[in-house]
């Protein structure tokens, strides 16, 4: 083809894309692959290792943002790696949050370069960590955390998350989402914790692909959807001894019963990219595990999107894990493996180590090819080479109430109400409260990580419009009838006299205990017990014989065994977002029922942590499941009543649904929102068996009075489980259905 010719075909191509009418999916990706192997057909190989090459923005910088002054960009240098190192993706903020204006300059500018200043105009995608929110952008709906929208078990909250978050993000001009974290939370030391969808693979799974849903919905080209990344491929949340990147120890089957379903869960619903674990299962760090990477995930879970390395993680096969014996091996060991995209990313040493490795044929080019073939059809399917820019009437999308409405339903259904002795709450709005701890008057205590900075505990940045804990309490009593004292710090005793006198005029006393925000490394711990000050202070607070509500913000469960008998009511606020303070202060003063439900265990004890879906064993002879609250526990202000449990059958061919059905009633006084949780028992199998699993949840609304039936299917897979073949395996055997405390059992033939 000449040149002319050449054009008019990509100009069709380009023509019978854009002529498409979305239900032509099918078309639509042949003529996206076509229209990505002529691309790949013009193009160098230093453009295609370029391609794989993902830098931070820091590395384009000249100085580092601060809160008063966003970074400054070097244009020269940011030319530079993409003109001359082709860059395919760029990453991150430098070091703070900035604003969409700020956002639109540096997202043009590097899209002016890519188009305009490169022979085939290939645009960059640029990715961000949006994990709870537009985290990185000023102005921007802050979510609860994970473990908080986890709590809520609301789906249609999950969906509206991810919707709102990919309006805001893509607004910025950004079209990659480094979320949803797919990671099961079943280690409660390890510092990421709040990052997850909480222990149960079924919950993570569900809500998960409620996320995705929203956020991409049916086509990412879409306005205001993005591509979602799956992270952090696989088992990095069960590190042995509880420290952020520390090892794992998991057996296949292991990882295939509990790491794996989420991320084929994410797959399943569409997401084009997958983030690897950073750290290593088995002594295999999971940068070069050609297992997992290439069999598992591409080969055998048929993941046809994009992997991306998590941060300086093929460095580090050289670096830390030294099993590579340079960093040149280091990047062969990586890219064979399955990586496609170095997160490299603050020089261009993988850009030329892979050149020479091809060159040197050891690496070859069809898996560059392959690799980059990935890359570019996700750039494709964002639309990025039809109009890689950003929007210009995003301000609809920023300060607006429905998404703040939104935010606050979920920061309300994400607080669960774990002890309210003889309903001590909710109180009147007339009562007189002594506030005190050290989350009480702080946003960054209910964001955490990944807020407005990667620490999230710049306190400055935080809008000053929205309300702390204190504050919200003080708007709902009055600031006359309100007492503040801090009583301490995190880890020290401050003032605890003048504390203990002004308790004597006062009602109730609210402590607002927890922890400061923190993010992956930094956050390690050696104990998951409370800061002995901060227990000492409840200690302290109840001889004062004031009644206490004890409220928790805090990324993992910390341990309050010592203090839960001293007070009258507690509320595990976890991570509960920017709206975090309104919502708790509601749920006190009765504005709102609480509905939460916990998606992780709350342990009792530093040792002996068990996971709700625990095996026999662990409650056998001198062992025993004894947490301070179980996953999917939470307190409402009404009462519910189930009856009526049925299935439609009680003998299940494997090819066959079992239905269940469910009356349950409100019958207390006031509205409220139940979970409905579903769980099944196979009572002997040839691999030992929980004692329960989640099969099934809805959450309904219920006016006092009011009765509602719910049905749940149960699919055959969803009886399935990982045999000693480490195979996904269908025993016939007996099962138990649980629906609050009504049981029913059927046999599976
Ligand atoms: C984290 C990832 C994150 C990446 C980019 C890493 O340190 O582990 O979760 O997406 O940084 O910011």
């Amino acid at each position: 083809m000449n040149l002319s010719s050449k054009s008019f075909f990509l100009l069709l191509v380009l023509f019978l894309f854009t002529a498409l009418k979305p239900d032509d999916t099918r078309e639509k990706s042949d003529l996206i692959a076509q229209r990505v192997q002529n691309l790949l057909n013009e193009m160098t190989l230093e453009e295609k290792v370029g391609q794989m090459t993902q830098i931070t923005i820091e590395a384009v910088s000249k100085t580092k943002g601060t809160v008063d002054q966003p970074n400054e960009i070097d244009y020269d240098k940011l030319e530079e790696a993409i003109t001359k190192y082709h860059v395919g993706s760029i990453l991150n903020v430098y070091d703070v949050a900035i604003t969409v204006d700020r956002w639109h300059e540096i997202i043009k500018e590097i899209q002016d370069i890519a188009i305009n200043k490169t022979r085939l105009s290939i645009p960059v995608i640029y990715g961000i960590d949006a994990i709870h929110g537009a985290t990185y952008t000023l102005g921007s709906t802050i979510f609860p955390q994970a473990i908080n929208m986890a709590a809520t078990w609301n789906r249609n909250l999950l969906e509206k998350e991810g919707e709102i978050t990919s309006k805001q993000v893509r607004a910025c001009g950004i079209s990659w989402n480094f979320y949803p974290v797919l990671d099961i939370g079943r280690q409660p030391l390890w510092p990421r914790l709040w990052e997850t969808y909480g222990e149960d693979v079924y919950l993570a799974s569900e809500l998960g692909e409620s996320y995705i849903h929203g956020a991409q919905g049916d086509d990412i080209s879409n306005p205001g959807k993005l591509a979602t990344c799956l992270k952090h491929y696989v088992g990095y949340s069960y590190p042995l001894n509880g420290r952020d990147r520390t090892p794992a120890w998991i057996s296949e089957m292991t990882l295939r019963e509990y790491f794996l379903p989420t991320f084929e869960a994410g797959i399943k619903s569409g997401s084009p990219t997958v983030m690897v674990n950073s750290s290593e299962i088995n002594g295999i760090p999971t940068h070069s595990n050609y297992h997992l990477l290439t069999e598992v995930l591409k080969n055998e879970l048929k993941f046809d999107g994009f992997v991306v390395s998590d941060w300086e993680d093929i460095k580090n096969l050289y670096n830390r894990d030294k099993v590579a014996s340079s960093p040149k091996e280091a990047v062969k060991m990586a890219v064979m493996a399955g990586v496609d995209m170095s997160m490299v990313p603050k020089d261009f040493s993988f850009y030329n180590y892979l050149l020479e490795l091809v060159n040197d044929g050891e690496v070859p080019v069809s898996r560059i090819d392959d690799a980059v073939r990935r890359i570019l059809t996700v750039k494709m399917k964002l639309g990025l080479f039809e109009d890689p820019m950003p929007i210009n009437n995003y301000e609809a999308e920023f300060n607006n109430d429905s998404y703040n409405k939104i935010n606050y339903e979920a920061a309300v259904e994400s607080v669960v109400l774990t002890k309210n002795e003889n309903n001590f709450l909710p109180l009147s709005n007339k009562s007189k409260i002594l506030v005190t701890g050290p989350t009480a008057n702080l946003l960054s205590v209910m964001n955490g990580g990944w807020t407005f900075t990667w620490q999230g505990n710049e306190e400055r940045i935080y809008p000053q419009s929205e309300n702390t804990l204190l504050e919200a309490i003080q708007n709902n009593v009055g600031k006359e009838n309100v007492e503040y004292f801090p009583g301490s710090t995190f880890d020290e005793l401050v003032d605890i006299d003048n504390l203990k006198d002004a308790a004597e005029g006062i009602d109730v006393i609210v402590a607002c205990l927890g922890e400061a925000a923190y993010c992956e490394s930094i956050g390690n711990i050696n104990d998951l017990t409370l800061d002995s000050a901060q227990l000492e202070l409840v200690d302290e607070l109840s001889q004062t014989g004031k009644p206490i509500v004890l409220v928790m913000l805090e990324g993992r469960p910390r341990l309050i065994n010592s203090i839960v008998d001293k007070v009258n009511s507690v509320l595990i606020g976890f991570l509960p977002g920017l709206q975090g303070g309104d919502a708790i202060a509601d749920i006190i003063f009765s504005n709102v029922n609480p509905s939460g439900k916990l998606s992780v265990t709350y342990p009792k004890f530093p040792n002996g942590f068990t996971c709700y879906d625990y095996k026999p064993i662990e409650d056998f002879g001198s062992n025993n499941y004894d947490p301070q609250w179980a996953f999917g526990y939470g307190l409402s202000y009404t009462t519910f009543e189930y009856s009526d449990l049925k299935i439609d059958k009680t003998e299940l061919k494997k090819d066959e649904d079992l239905t269940v059905s469910v009356k349950v009633k409100n019958t207390g006084s006031r509205k409220g929102k139940e979970v409905v949780q579903l769980y099944v028992h196979d009572l002997y199998g040839s691999v030992s068996r929980p004692v329960k699993q989640l099969k099934g949840f809805e959450k309904i609304e219920l006016k006092p009075g009011e009765l509602k039936e719910v049905k749940f299917t149960i699919k055959p897979e969803q009886l399935s489980f990982i045999g000693r073949n480490n195979k996904r395996i269908i025993e016939p055997g007996d099962f138990e259905i649980y629906v609050d405390s009504l049981k029913a059992g059927f046999k599976l033939l």
